[in-house]
């Protein structure tokens, strides 16, 4: 069956969330209190409606209560984030995932009943920030925050060498997932697999350690 899902605020993150749930054929609610933008969504999406989302009867009257996943997507309204983000909790819904503005609105989302908080402007910018000071790094996923997933560019150096001869495990605590090659992706690359120069691989780790992994590539790469 599939997934039902609701997002409330069709501003540029909300919409093109809704936008990649239609495209993926879910089921997908949109509601949003401005009837202009609920108009713009009419024809992207399952249903859109015009509703003011801090009022718990509109909620209800949609049957908010059954969907799979509902995402709030209300960026500067702060209280109407979380106002909405608490009817949402008391209505029972399964799982909320909400977006914040702002550290402390980020606490109180955890606090109030949020599944899943998301930060995108503060996510994006960290992602922007390592691919700018590190010419190694090509992308960056923070799992806590102490380790990340990183997609490190292999330089002359290591070419050659096979995963088992590296020891990233030993040396550096880090693990590499996969190897992508040119179109070519190896998941679980085999100890006996070498690297060629230009390879990426995507690694996971403590930050500190693939720091210091990174930096020793940095070193060699520029000697
Ligand atoms: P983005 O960065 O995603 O573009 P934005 O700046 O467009 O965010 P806002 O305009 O603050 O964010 O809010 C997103 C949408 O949420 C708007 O279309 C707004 O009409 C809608 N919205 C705000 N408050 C409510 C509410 N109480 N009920 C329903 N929709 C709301």
């Amino acid at each position: 069956m599939k997934k039902e899902f609701a997002v409330i605020g069709l501003g540029r993150f909300g919409g093109s969330i809704c936008k990649r749930l239609a495209e993926e054929g879910m089921n997908v609610l949109a509601i949003d209190s401005d009837e202009e933008k609920v108009n713009e969504f009419s024809n992207i999406v399952t249903q859109a409606v015009i509703a003011d989302s801090t009022d718990e009867k509109a909620l209800r009257g949609l049957g908010i209560r059954n969907f799979d996943h509902v995402i709030v997507a209300i960026g500067d309204n702060i209280l109407a984030s979380i106002m909405t983000t608490q009817i949402l909790d008391e209505l029972g819904v399964k799982h909320i995932t909400v977006k914040a503005q702002n550290l402390h609105h980020e606490k109180v989302l955890n606090r109030i009943g949020a599944d899943e908080v998301v930060h995108p402007e503060r996510d994006i910018g960290v992602r922007i920030a390592h691919n700018v000071v590190s010419k190694n790094v090509l992308d960056y996923l923070e799992l806590s925050d102490e380790y990340s997933i990183v997609e490190l560019m292999a330089g002359q150096k290591i070419a050659g060498e096979t995963i088992i001869d590296l020891d990233f495990r030993e040396k550096y605590g880090c693990n590499i997932l996969a190897i992508k090659r040119s179109d070519d992706i190896k998941v679980s690359p085999q100890p006996n697999e070498a690297i060629e120069n230009g390879d990426i691989l995507i690694v996971v780790g403590a930050d500190a350690d693939i720091n210091r992994l990174e930096n020793h590539w940095i070193d060699d790469n520029e000697g």
